[in-house]
């Protein structure tokens, strides 16, 4: 199985990319944040419970998110593989994402990772913000989500690295510009 984790502060790109990784690869798709906005927009237990982190720019706490993840990797038993956008957001995330794939016979081909500057990025998701109504993709808000990534998400690059499965994409420039960098990465696995 090809095994994709997309990897990015918030605003970096991910969502847009990983929808032109599975045209080319065919692979299936699991976004932590689309999972999380279809329960709250349903109105589940998950999703009042979930709300409340993300109004806040905080994460939803790892129990949660591990065993949402464990479900919808079991949908996708015969798939070619899969792209983790969105997860994992934190070590324990991630400690759990190898031994979840291990236990399928699998694991994380490779790690993405879309490397924006600051700026950048608060421009693009106060952009995103006017169009996409998001709760979270206000400024107040977005500083927030920049603090959690730099604490809670940003020692996994050090992780990745460590398992030889970091790859940096320069994250800026035209769409078409990523996606190239980013499948000659894929393309060589
Ligand atoms: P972005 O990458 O722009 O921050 P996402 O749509 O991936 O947006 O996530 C939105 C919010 O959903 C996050 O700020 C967080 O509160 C919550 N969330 C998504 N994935 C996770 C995760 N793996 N662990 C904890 N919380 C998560």
């Amino acid at each position: 199985m090809l095994n994709i984790v997309i990897f990015g502060a918030p605003g970096s790109g991910k969502g847009t990319q990983s929808e032109k990784i599975i045209a080319k690869y065919g692979l299936n798709h699991i976004s932590t944040g689309d999972v999380l906005r279809a329960e709250i927009a349903n109105k589940t237990e998950l999703g009042t419970i979930a709300d409340g982190y993300i109004s806040k720019g905080q994460l939803v706490p790892d129990e949660l998110i591990i065993d949402i993840l464990a479900s919808v990797l079991d949908r996708f038993e015969d798939s070619k593989g899969v792209i983790f956008d969105g997860f994992p957001r934190t070590i324990p995330q991630a400690v759990a994402l190898k031994e979840m794939l291990a236990k399928r016979n699998t694991a994380v081909s490779a790690v993405v990772a879309l490397e924006v500057e600051e700026e950048e990025l608060i421009q693009r998701l106060l952009k995103r913000g006017e169009i996409s109504g998001r709760s979270d993709d206000n400024l107040e808000t977005i500083q927030k989500r920049l603090d959690v990534y730099k604490n809670q998400t940003s020692p996994l690059i050090d992780y990745y690295k460590s398992e030889n499965l970091y790859n940096g994409i320069m994250g800026m420039g035209t769409v078409d510009e990523i996606f190239d960098r980013i499948a000659t990465v894929v393309d060589n696995l």
